[in-house]
């Protein structure tokens, strides 16, 4: 199976790398060639544009920043959709939303290609470790076809078929949503008990033993207190991408979610507060500073 990807920054660099390493032949393109150097020191080919790609390539990958930069890539002359021959795969692993796909899938079938949704969770070290969580949103046929490839990517255990096309974008952003929610409203329980006079260790742990507890009290929470680990992990710019996202997909669907979008409004005011640059836990932050450290 020859494979092309398409978008070589933090996750698409070690998702291509581990692509390659498992043996496939691999043809690659960025906007900024010098993102794929190393790749192509180790044997993988380089193609000028996203249809070349497609031409070379019996299954395309993309994982782009945002849904305008999938659909920039897909579109045009020189868009991987007129470089797909009849049998082939696009694979967007881009955290997106359905109705990008939704307006290139009638040509993509009428080229007799398949378009697929397989978005990822695991950060750029589970990228770099082929550890990714994978979601896809395919026919059970199509996510047959693809296992070895994205077995070359993720946790075999934790490759999801999700349901039909869409499902995996879906997923992904509901993850998120979630995760995102449940930082929020623990920060601000705990900013309401630490101000009520409660030690935040007793706080926590009464938490841990409540229906209330949550993997981010677990794991999470103890290493942003004590350490400030705010700008660990995700970038808040991402985070805002993938909320904004989110709360569109409800307003699309009609489906009311006051909640995200006040979390998606708490994510931007911290984002405003500390810079593009901080990290996912920085509405952490924000409660702490009104509260006094
Ligand atoms: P990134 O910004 O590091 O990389 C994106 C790459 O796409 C860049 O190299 C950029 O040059 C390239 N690109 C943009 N437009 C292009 C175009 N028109 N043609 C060719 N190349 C183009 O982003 P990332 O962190 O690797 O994230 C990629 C996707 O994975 C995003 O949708 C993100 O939400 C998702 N994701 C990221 C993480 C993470 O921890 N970074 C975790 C899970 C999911």
């Amino acid at each position: 199976m020859r494979i092309g990807f398409i978008g070589l920054g933090s996750m698409g660099a070690g998702m291509a790398r581990n692509i390659a390493r498992a043996g496939f032949a691999l043809t690659v393109n960025d906007l900024r060639r010098e993102s794929a150097e190393a790749l192509l020191a180790e044997g993988a080919a380089w193609a000028a544009t996203p249809a070349e790609v497609a031409a070379a390539s019996d299954v395309v990958i993309t994982s782009l920043p945002a849904p305008r930069h999938v659909e920039q890539v897909a579109l045009g002359a020189d868009g991987l959709v007129a470089g797909l021959a009849p049998g082939c795969y696009w694979v967007d692993m881009s955290t997106s939303v359905p109705s990008v796909a939704d307006k290139v899938r009638d040509a993509v079938a009428g080229r007799g290609a398949h378009i697929v949704d397989a978005p990822v969770s695991g950060m750029s070290a589970g990228a770099r470790d082929a550890t990714l969580q994978i979601f896809v949103g395919a026919t059970a046929e199509q996510f047959a076809a693809l296992l070895p490839v994205l077995r070359s990517m993720g946790d075999p255990d934790r490759i999801l078929h999700v349901g039909p096309a869409g499902a995996g974008y879906a997923v992904k952003l509901m993850i998120n949503l979630l995760w995102f929610s449940q930082l929020v409203a623990t920060a601000e329980v705990l900013a309401i008990g630490a101000r009520a006079g409660v030690d935040l260790g007793v706080l926590r742990s009464s938490l841990l033993a409540s229906p209330a507890n949550s993997t981010f009290l677990e794991r999470d929470v103890m290493s942003v207190l004590e350490h400030g680990d705010y700008d660990e992990g995700f970038a808040i710019a991402l985070a805002c991408k993938d909320l904004g996202l989110a709360v569109d997909l409800a307003r699309d669907l009609n489906v009311p979610a006051e909640l995200s979008a006040l979390v998606e409004q708490i994510y931007r005011r911290a984002r405003a507060a500390y810079g593009d640059a901080a990290g996912e836990m920085s509405p952490v932050r924000l409660y702490e500073d009104i509260i006094g450290g």
